[in-house]
């Protein structure tokens, strides 16, 4: 018989987490969870559900910084006006993640502890310059870059009976972003392959910065933008110079590695993503020409 417990204070999930052991889950929306343990059927011994957590359900904005609660939905993200001018990618993620439903349970604390490669919220994070703050039992909250969080598929750098916390994003009035994704389908549909993008605010396209999601185990730093696409406007031919380069960067990927990749694709796969980079290259510059 499982043991279920729901804090609804940090004192109180504090405590919680003093009790976990490697055979407890920790629940957030369920949406990511609850399909596994269906398939896996573990032994778990503690259920730690986040839900009654209001702190950490919270989006709150200061002069320089976003704090986004664990806890926060994709709806509740989406739907924030202010997420929306000074976080745009992550805006344009959330908007997008599943169906309406899976944005009403689905959290992004989940999406970021859950490590999966397709998850469209760690591109945006890392390109948005975020840190995660991370709980321990011991009381003492643990700050990390966003880039170090993912250490592989399924894998982060929480510590056993560490809680993701929440996000904060630096305000940078001075840059715009975007993000899209292409998946199987328009709706409802897992990143195949995502791009995230930023350049300084009012210039389309000074200081070009870049993240490719779904391609790798961790995303991919698409430093070589702005070598590529050069500091002002984007026409078709430095859209299809990023893309050749992502493409090679993508088959670079999984021919450099000395150990077999951990991102398990088929031969079908890693050719339909090597394609679609152009797709998703020509969407995102679509999309940065209806923003400033
Ligand atoms: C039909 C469907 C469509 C989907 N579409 C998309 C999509 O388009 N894009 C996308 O990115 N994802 C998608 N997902 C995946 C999923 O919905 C998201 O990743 C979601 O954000 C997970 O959040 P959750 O709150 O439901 O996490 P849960 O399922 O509750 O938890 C996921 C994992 O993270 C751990 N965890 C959760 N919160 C914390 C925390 N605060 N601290 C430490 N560990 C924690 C849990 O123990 C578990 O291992 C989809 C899922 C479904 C079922």
């Amino acid at each position: 018989m499982s043991m279920y417990l729901q804090p609804s204070t940090r004192e109180e999930l504090i405590s919680a987490l003093g009790q976990l052991t490697d055979k407890s889950r920790i629940i957030a929306g369920g949406t990511d969870l609850m399909p596994d343990l269906r398939k896996k059927r573990p032994d778990v011994d503690i259920f730690l559900s986040l839900s009654a957590m209001e702190e950490m359900k919270e989006i709150r904005i200061s002069d320089d910084t976003i704090c986004i609660g664990a806890m926060a939905t994709h709806d509740s993200i989406a739907r924030n006006a202010e997420i929306k001018t000074w976080a745009t990618a992550l805006h344009h993620a959330c908007s997008h993640v599943g169906s309406q439903q899976i944005r009403n349970r689905g959290t992004i604390g989940g999406s970021l502890a859950n490590a999966s490669p397709a998850g469209d919220m760690i591109p945006c994070v890392c390109l948005l310059g975020g840190t995660l703050l991370l709980l321990g039992a011991d009381g003492a909250f643990r700050r990390i870059p966003a880039e170090d969080f993912t250490l592989g598929v399924s894998r982060t750098a929480l510590h056993p009976g560490e809680v993701l916390f929440a996000i904060e994003l630096p305000v940078r009035k001075d840059r715009s972003t975007a993000f899209v994704k292409l998946g199987s389908r328009k709706e409802v549909t897992i990143a195949q392959i995502s791009i995230a993008i930023s350049w300084d605010k009012g210039t389309r396209y000074q200081n070009p910065d870049g993240y490719l999601g779904a391609v790798d185990v961790t995303p991919v730093h698409l430093e070589e933008m702005p070598e590529l696409i050069g500091q002002g406007p984007v026409d078709d031919a430095a859209k299809d110079r990023l893309a050749e380069s992502l493409r090679d960067r993508i088959r670079g990927i999984r021919m450099n590695r000395k150990r077999p990749p951990k991102l398990k694709i088929t031969e079908a796969e890693r050719l339909y993503k090597e394609r679609a980079v152009r797709s998703v290259v020509y969407d995102v510059f679509d999309l940065a020409e209806t923003i400033d």
